[in-house]
């Protein structure tokens, strides 16, 4: 049985006082998070180093991008090496709003889950489909070419150590949430192409999360989902009451 996983990305919102606010008003919400249920934030990363001196959090935290490399010449970048330094386990990688506005492609993605796996930074890697993709039924081919580029190179013992976000680019940031049935019937595909490639061990633990728009109202349909372990929550996670409600979703489920 996986456990759940609810994770928040703040992207480029908040300033520090803001960010400081958020995360210890979240800690107030702390007994209404149930034992199987784990909840990660993902804050700009200039905050990280001020997250991670909360006391006794109630959260891991997340890097929302690190670079393929390790240390070096590369101006604007911090590496899985510091992240780990720092006591980040957790790494947002491929976020389409990363391959949109920053080019990142697919062989990128991978060299950067590389790049976190030796650092035992756990990589959430994200896929999916935009609307004209799935209006033209290649929704499901996109999503395994994203799948196969980025992650069929690792071994089975890599892979399980990767949590997979499906975030239909049409449903981020929109309002628009997929269909429950939307959300299972993709999530039950990628769990089955992983099983072709790696082995239904390593499919059976591996979690997907759903992402794109998930708010109050929606997340406990979603996470009932049978192959749903939880979401990667972007604008609902700045709110604290939004966001600890869907945690309170994911308890419940
Ligand atoms: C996201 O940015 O990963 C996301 C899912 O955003 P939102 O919840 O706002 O759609």
């Amino acid at each position: 049985m996986r456990n759940k996983i609810v994770a928040g990305n703040w992207k480029m919102n908040k300033t520090l006082n803001e960010a400081m606010e958020l995360a210890i008003a979240l800690g107030e919400h702390r007994s209404e998070i149930a034992d199987h249920v784990n909840v990660i934030i993902a804050p700009p990363a200039l905050y990280l180093g001020h997250l991670e001196m909360i006391e006794n959090p109630c959260f891991s935290l997340a890097a929302q991008n690190c670079s393929q490399h390790t240390y070096g010449a590369f101006t604007g970048e911090w590496s899985a090496v510091m992240l780990k330094a720092m006591n980040v386990h957790f790494c947002i990688l491929g976020h389409s709003e990363r391959r949109q506005y920053f080019f990142e492609t697919d062989e990128l993605i991978g060299k950067k889950v590389d790049a976190c796996l030796e650092q035992e930074v756990t990589p959430i890697f994200c896929c999916g489909e935009t609307l004209e993709q799935r209006n033209e039924k290649h929704h499901f081919i996109t999503v395994l070419h994203q799948l196969e580029k980025a992650l069929f190179h690792l071994s089975g013992d890599q892979m399980k150590k990767v949590i997979i976000a499906y975030e239909p680019v049409w449903a981020i940031g929109t309002g628009v949430t997929a269909s429950n049935d939307q959300a299972q019937e993709m999530h039950a595909f990628i769990r089955q192409s992983l099983s072709n490639h790696f082995g239904a061990e390593v499919a059976d633990r591996i979690h997907i999360l759903y992402g794109g728009s998930v708010n109050a109202a929606n997340a406990a349909e979603l996470f009932a989902c049978p192959d749903v372990d939880g979401g990667l929550v972007g604008g609902a996670s700045l709110k604290v009451k939004d966001f600890s409600e869907i945690i309170k979703a994911a308890s419940h489920a």
